[in-house]
C-alpha cells in the first residue's frame, strides 16, 4: 500500500492524497509534476528510476487507511546533479 507522502522532495509544495500532480517512483520517493517533468526529466533523483503519476485514493479509502503525514525533502534539494546546494 503506497505512504501517500504530503509533499514533493524538491521543493516541498503539498501533494495532498487526492492530487493528481503527484509522481512517484517505485520505492515512492515523491514529486510535484511541475519537478518530475522540468528538473528531474521523469527520473527519480534518488533511484534513477522512472517516475509515474501517483493513483488517487478515494475518501472513502482514506477513511481506511489514511494517508502519511511525514514529510520526506530531499537533502540539498534537487536543483543540481553536482550537488549545488544554493
Ligand atoms: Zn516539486
Ligand atoms: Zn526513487
Amino acid at each position: 500500500m503506497l505512504a501517500l507522502r504530503p509533499n514533493c522532495e524538491c521543493c516541498d509544495r503539498d501533494l495532498p492524497p487526492e492530487s493528481r500532480d503527484a509522481m512517484i517512483c517505485t520505492f515512492e520517493c515523491t514529486f510535484c509534476a511541475d519537478c518530475a517533468a522540468g528538473i528531474l526529466s521523469g527520473t527519480c533523483p534518488n533511484c534513477a528510476g522512472e517516475l509515474v503519476r501517483r493513483p488517487v485514493r478515494t475518501a472513502a479509502s482514506l477513511a481506511r487507511h489514511p494517508a502519511s503525514t511525514t514529510r520526506v525533502v530531499k537533502a540539498g534539494g534537487c536543483g543540481s546533479q553536482t550537488g549545488l546546494t544554493g
